[in-house]
């Protein structure tokens, strides 16, 4: 048995989820504000589950909280294929980022529903949790879990910024589930993601084969001062560790603008400080930043500079600075053959598709190194995100989704 080729997803009904969505965790207008692990995550979270066993599907969660919502196929025995993506958000963040991406694996798994379709392999829609690193940083820590670069203890121990630790919040919100991390690797895994960039939008292009994505490198630094008064202190005295931070922000702003011709960026993240009061010189300050080019070896460049750039920071400050993590994403990781038959779908269709790559991070970095791994993005009013101004309509995810249905399902009868 085969899925009829023209099978469609109902997409008045995937919008009217993303409109349900909407509604649980809004932030400034027309966005949305929910952060991992909070009561509205929580609130998404079942409703999302309410959703999927209407739809007759099996959930199981993980220790780090990730949701997998299993349709069973007729060879269960075989390993299934993933779609899925975040339904958490930034603090400021868009109804659509990530959102999409498992609310239409949901809405595909309904199509197959409509259709009496039953796959070979198992469809599961996954829900990664803390894909945003809003509140606990760094981002994606669970499909990293999943996917065995980040250990369980190390994840549950992660505090945020307002003092929260992951492993008590997950027990609060009753989302820490049995099932072990790292995870068994499934066949193969699909993430549909708004563009988050301007591109598809501009071209007026219907979607996006994701065929690579810029490779980047991430620092997490601890600068070291000493408390002193800001009145009496000599300048050659001082150790300044907020000043270390900044300087080293701005210095990595003046790397990205140096690589800026070839589409380099560079992006100073974040600066806390320790007591950060007037009157009073910093002993601590924590800085994150990250590099990222479409060229492996112009980022591995950046990254150095980058590296450099911290313990010249610090010394013009008097600081001590210790690089407490680095991380690295992305590069040609995106499978082949999967990409073949998202062509050949959206060729078939007859929709006006173009390759892309992909710049923000997504959890289908980590799951490429462990199973062949495809994204498909789809267009977002001139690629404004992570902002309550992030804008689609329905007819934006027609072409995606389709696609995914029957690249999915063409997997999943393999
Ligand atoms: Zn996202």
């Amino acid at each position: 048995m085969q899925l009829n080729q023209d099978v469609r997803i109902n997409l008045d009904r995937f919008w009217s989820t993303i409109e349900a969505s909407a509604l649980i965790g809004p932030g400034r207008p027309g966005g949305m504000s929910r952060l991992t692990l909070t009561d509205e995550d929580r609130e998404m979270r079942s409703l999302f589950e309410r959703w999927c066993t209407d739809a007759g599907l099996r959930i199981v969660i993980d220790e780090v909280g990730n949701m997998f919502a299993r349709r069973e196929g007729s060879e269960p025995d075989l390993p299934p294929i993933f779609i899925g993506s975040h339904l958490d958000t930034q603090i400021n963040g868009g109804r659509f980022d990530g959102i999409a991406g498992v609310l239409a694996g949901l809405e595909i798994v309904r199509t197959l529903n409509d259709n009496g379709y039953e796959t070979r392999r198992a469809i599961v829609i996954v829900n990664w949790t803390n894909e945003e690193g809003a509140r606990f940083s760094p981002p994606m820590v669970a499909s990293g879990c999943f996917a065995g670069k980040h250990q369980v203890s190390w994840v549950h121990d992660l505090i945020a910024d307002d003092g929260a630790r992951f492993g008590d919040e997950l027990e609060r919100i009753g989302y820490r589930g049995e099932q072990r991390c790292p995870g068994t690797p499934p066949d193969a895994y699909y993430e549909l993601h708004i563009e988050q960039g301007p591109i598809l939008d501009a071209e007026h292009r219907q979607v996006g084969i994701v065929i690579s994505s810029y490779p980047s490198v991430g620092m997490r630094v601890k600068f070291s001062g000493e408390t002193a008064h800001t009145g009496p202190t000599p300048m050659d005295l001082r150790k300044n560790a907020l000043i270390a931070g900044a300087r080293w922000l701005t210095a990595v702003d003046e790397i990205g603008w140096d690589f800026s011709v070839g589409d380099g960026k560079a992006t100073g993240a974040r600066l806390a400080a320790w007591p950060n009061k007037p009157g009073i010189l910093s002993d601590y300050a924590q800085a994150i930043c990250d590099v990222r080019h479409p060229d492996p070896v112009t980022t591995r460049v950046m990254a150095e500079k980058m590296r450099r750039a911290v313990f010249e920071c610090a010394a013009i400050a008097g600081c001590k600075a210790d690089i407490e993590d680095e991380w690295f994403w992305g590069g040609d990781i995106f499978d082949h053959d999967m990409i073949d038959v998202l062509h050949t779908e959206a060729e078939r269709m007859g929709f006006d598709w173009r390759d892309i790559q992909s710049q923000a991070g997504h959890d289908a970095y980590f799951l490429a190194t462990v199973c062949p791994t495809a994204m498909i993005f789809a267009p977002c009013r001139d690629g404004i995100t992570h902002n309550n101004l992030e804008s689609c309509e329905p007819e934006d995810f027609s072409a995606g989704i389709n696609v995914l249905l029957h690249a999915a399902v063409a997997r999943a009868d393999r």
